[in-house]
């Protein structure tokens, strides 16, 4: 039996999964088997079943008691704020990692809910269906959206388990993969142990291992990364971003500055796309910058930015609006554990410092300095994240370039707008690529126009007004301007829908959507649904995917007023 360990010296354990009855192979990305370089096929083999249903072990020879052998992670976690203490893969079995033999990507495969590890704490080690399959869907989608992510190859159900939660519920196996599985959570745990010589391998390990050596990192003063630029020329990538100024850094700091990039530009996606992930603890912070543990998430449907999916997220610590804050909040608590690395002693605190003999001053220098260069990199934060935002924001109107006068005029009082029209964030985005600028000319045709964005039995409270149109048509000729200004007056307006309907997604796996496919595959054994979803959130883009289109077309459209902002519980 399994029981509950405190890990030291180390950051893993070797465990097995559990071994699962009549394993039933529900559905497979195939957007993962092309990442991971699987052969067309060998999906539907016996061998590929069993090793998503954590039954086979590859390159483990148990004669010899040689070769691979799965393990699960220590880590440790702030929660809602507070130090969480170890916590650790307690559901979770990496069972080896893969290189791409034309890509050389490499990945970490893992099983999500293959049984219980030293870190299953007082949890049982599954997931249920309904949760999996959420995860399933949305590792794709945001993967298809452009946005990191870890990612989900296959979904099994373990039809011989029954899962205690609220009720027993059936169980299930995602098997998921990444470039890395590491988060903050893995250094906090250090840090609290205050495991000095662990923290500088875990750094190397990842400088080396996890991203492309030391030399990869970001230098002093970063020339553009060569991420800035838009495909349609945005002229962004002209403002290179600059290294914080006077900053006398170390190869630690430039690995925390790596760090802190990676997450700036996935948050900015995420703010761009309006998702939430709803528990943004450091444990789910990743190094890699991915978007990673899928609970209570989702898409907004209605903008509102206060808006949290996660049920007991009473103080709105990880709503809509709050994310970039927050992600900012861990990344300081990363550089904390990083500081005496980045030769600041910020791992310290200043009455543990005059405690072993370092004179309050000195000390008090220590911390000041350690504030010093976390707020400057705070500053290189912001300035990555705004880039990053602005690029989305920029591509997503249809814009070529940025000008600083969009901040006011499109982006707020669009956001504004929507708000407090409560519109839908991401169809106003697939319905605006479709206009023909020549039919915004006058304010009627504006006025007309506007209506699109409303739902279908009229906006909750307001309905649709000659004013709420009113302001719509505004902010569309403030569009329809800055169009003419990047495309010319006799631009290719066609080739500008097309640039839209290119990053804005017609299909998006709102709650509300995923909810019914929970549903129909739970209740009513339609497993068929899995894949026609998939399909849609592998090419969001699309317009049509081949099936059935009054249901493809139900799936895009308004969310069902009752449905509408749902919240989720931790409980999956
Ligand atoms: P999360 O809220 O998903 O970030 O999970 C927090 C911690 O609880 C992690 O260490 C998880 O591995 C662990 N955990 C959550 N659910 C379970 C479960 N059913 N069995 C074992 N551990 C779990
Ligand atoms: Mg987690
Ligand atoms: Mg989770």
């Amino acid at each position: 039996e399994i029981r509950p360990a405190q890990v030291k010296s180390a950051l893993f354990t070797w465990v097995r999964p559990e071994e699962s009855k009549e394993p039933e192979l529900l559905a497979v990305s195939s957007a993962a088997l092309q990442d991971l370089g699987i052969k067309e096929g060998e999906e539907k083999t016996e061998e590929f079943k069993q090793t998503v249903a954590g039954n086979r072990i590859l390159g483990w020879d148990a004669e010899k008691e040689e070769g691979g052998y799965p393990w699960a992670q220590c880590y440790g976690g702030w929660q809602f704020g507070s130090w969480a203490g170890q916590l650790g893969d307690g559901r979770a079995i990496s069972l080896f990692e893969t290189t791409h033999p034309h890509t050389r990507k490499r990945y970490e495969l893992q099983l999500k809910g293959a049984g219980m590890t030293p870190y299953s704490r007082f949890a049982d080690g599954k997931a249920v269906l309904r949760s999996s399959i959420r995860e399933f869907i949305v590792s794709e989608s945001l993967n298809a959206l452009q946005i990191p992510t870890t990612r989900a190859l296959s979904l099994t159900l373990l039809p011989h388990e029954k899962v205690r939660r609220e009720t027993l519920e059936p169980g299930a196996i995602v098997a998921r993969f990444a470039e890395s599985w590491l988060r903050i959570g893995t250094f906090d745990i250090l840090r609290a142990r205050a495991d000095r010589d662990l923290i500088r391998q875990l750094c190397t390990y990842i400088a080396e291992n996890v991203f492309d050596g030391w030399e990869s990192l970001p230098a002093r003063t970063p020339a553009d990364d060569g991420n800035n630029e838009s495909p349609l020329g945005t002229g962004i990538g002209k403002d290179t971003i600059e290294g914080p100024a006077g900053l006398e850094e170390n190869r630690f700091t430039r690995l925390y500055r790596e760090i802190v990039r990676r997450n700036a530009k996935t948050v900015a996606a995420w703010q761009a796309y309006a998702f939430t992930n709803g528990v943004l603890n450091t444990d789910n912070t990743s190094i890699f910058g991915l978007s990673i543990d899928f609970g209570p998430f989702a898409f907004l449907d209605n903008f509102d930015p206060n808006y949290t999916p996660n049920h007991d997220d009473h103080m709105l610590r990880y709503s809509y609006r709050n994310q970039p804050t927050i992600i900012w909040w861990n990344l300081v608590r990363l550089g904390e554990s990083l500081g005496e690395l980045m030769g600041i002693g910020a791992n310290v605190d200043v009455p543990e410092f005059v405690e072993k003999g370092v004179r309050q001053e000195a000390a008090d220098d220590l911390v000041s300095r350690a504030e010093g260069l976390i707020t400057r990199v705070g500053e290189e934060y912001k300035a990555v994240f705004l880039a990053e935002y602005k690029r989305l924001m920029t591509l997503r109107l249809g814009l070529k370039v940025f000008k600083e006068s969009d901040f006011e005029t499109l982006y707020s009082e669009l956001l504004d707008t929507m708000e407090a029209l409560e519109l839908d964030f991401n169809q106003f985005f697939r319905k605006l690529s479709n206009f023909k600028v020549e039919e915004l000319e006058t304010e009627e045709q504006r006025k007309k126009k506007a209506s699109v964005f409303f739902h279908r039995e009229g906006a909750t409270g307001f309905g649709i007004t000659d004013s709420a149109r009113k302001r719509i048509a505004a902010w569309l000729e403030n569009w329809r301007t800055r169009v003419y200004e990047d495309w010319g007056p006799d631009g290719d307006d066609v080739n500008r829908q097309v640039a839209m309907k290119a990053v804005n997604p017609k299909f998006i796996p709102k709650n509300w959507v995923l909810g019914e496919v929970i549903k129909r595959v739970e209740k009513g054994g339609e497993r068929e649904i899995l894949d026609r979803v998939m399909k849609m959130a592998l090419n969001p883009f699309e317009e049509r995917w081949g099936g059935d289109e009054a249901e493809e077309e139900r799936f895009c459209g308004d969310v069902p007023k009752g449905d509408r902002a749902i919240q989720c519980s931790c409980s999956s």
